[in-house]
């Protein structure tokens, strides 16, 4: 279990702790009120979408595929986390890292052994980030740390090994690739970010465009608990999200407080199973400004991807936002 405050104090740090922390949270700590945003403010944060193409304009309208945020549970995220969030015109003013002509590949390093019986295939991790992202992403040969690398330790209450993420992080800066848009080490190693922390998913640090994403905690066998049948299915999901989630953060988006959206903060693993790999108007919007994506083209590439792994709820909602512009379209066609 870890403290409140290390959490706080990290999460405001230069370096954004990916901060799906431990879980069980802290007991003893007060919780925040957390108001759910109104409709009115709702779209005051997707912004003036008269500024967008028409042709696209139905994609960042709010419909009932994007549920609006609701009071958190118990230990949910932002009952102990006060976000303030972020509009699109508070993001488009915040000089955020964009990729451009020369800084534009998304790297993934994978730290370690990547086993295929126990890993997110890793092929599937990279296209999934290409298509939402729609840059290029590739996949880098392995670096294997040695025996005493990145301040190994021994979990507490897992028992089991950790890496200190910080320590990771400052090695990839100086590994960055001169056309690097980012640099992402995935591992399969538990990590953790600092002494007073009891485990980290993920970390990064978005002034130096590097972050690392451990993998070992959305494996049943890791707590000594047998993996269902469709483990593999739910593993290469969660690796999927985090990678969307985390480097949205790259991208400069802080956590969303408007929708239900993969951008959403997740304190344990069933709050982050619960929320949507897409994301909502208002980061979708900002993604699309970051990344300077055509959104259509991005849509059929997930639903591509989605139709690939049959996660055909997925797929049927991006369905149905394509069909939005498909009618649009239509419609402004008519004679
Ligand atoms: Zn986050
Ligand atoms: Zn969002």
């Amino acid at each position: 279990m870890i403290g409140l405050a290390p959490l706080l104090r990290f999460a405001r740090a230069a370096l954004l702790a990916a901060a799906w922390s431990a879980i069980s949270g802290p007991a003893h700590a007060a919780s925040v009120a957390f108001e759910p945003p109104s409709e009115n403010e709702r779209r005051r944060a997707i912004g003036n979408l008269f500024e967008e193409p028409e042709t696209i304009r139905p994609l960042f309208q709010p419909s009932d595929d994007f549920a609006p945020i609701t009071l958190p549970g118990r230990g949910d995220w932002l009952n102990y986390h006060r976000e303030t969030g972020q509009t699109f015109d508070e993001f488009r003013e915040s000089g955020a890292n964009r990729p451009d002509e020369y800084r534009k590949v998304i790297y993934l390093l994978p730290l370690g052994e990547f086993p295929e019986d126990d890993a997110p295939p890793l092929e599937l991790l990279r296209a999934y980030a290409a298509a939402f992202f729609q840059l290029e992403v590739r996949v880098i040969p392995a670096y294997h740390p040695h025996g005493l690398e990145f301040g190994p330790r021994n979990n507490e209450s897992t028992g089991r090994r950790q890496l200190h993420s910080a320590s990771i992080l400052a090695w990839l800066q100086k590994r960055l690739p001169p056309d690097a848009y980012c640099l992402l080490g995935v591992t399969m190693e538990d990590l953790y970010p600092s002494p007073s922390w009891n485990f980290v998913f993920g970390q990064a640090s978005l002034d130096e465009r590097v972050g690392v994403y451990s993998f070992a905690r959305y494996d049943p066998a890791f707590f000594g608990r047998e993996r269902r049948a469709a483990w593999r299915d739910t593993a290469l999901r969660r690796g999927c999200k985090v990678l969307a989630h985390e480097t949205a953060h790259l991208f400069g988006l802080p956590h969303c407080i408007y929708f239900n959206c993969v951008v959403n903060g997740a304190n344990h693993l069933d709050e982050s199973d619960a929320q949507p790999l897409h994301a909502c108007p208002v980061c979708l919007r900002k993604l699309r400004l970051g990344a300077g994506f055509d959104p259509v083209r991005r849509y059929e590439q997930l639903r591509a991807f989605y139709r690939g792994q049959r996660w055909y709820e997925d797929a049927d909602w991006v369905e149905r936002q394509l069909a939005r512009v498909a009618t649009r379209t239509a419609a402004d066609e008519k004679p």
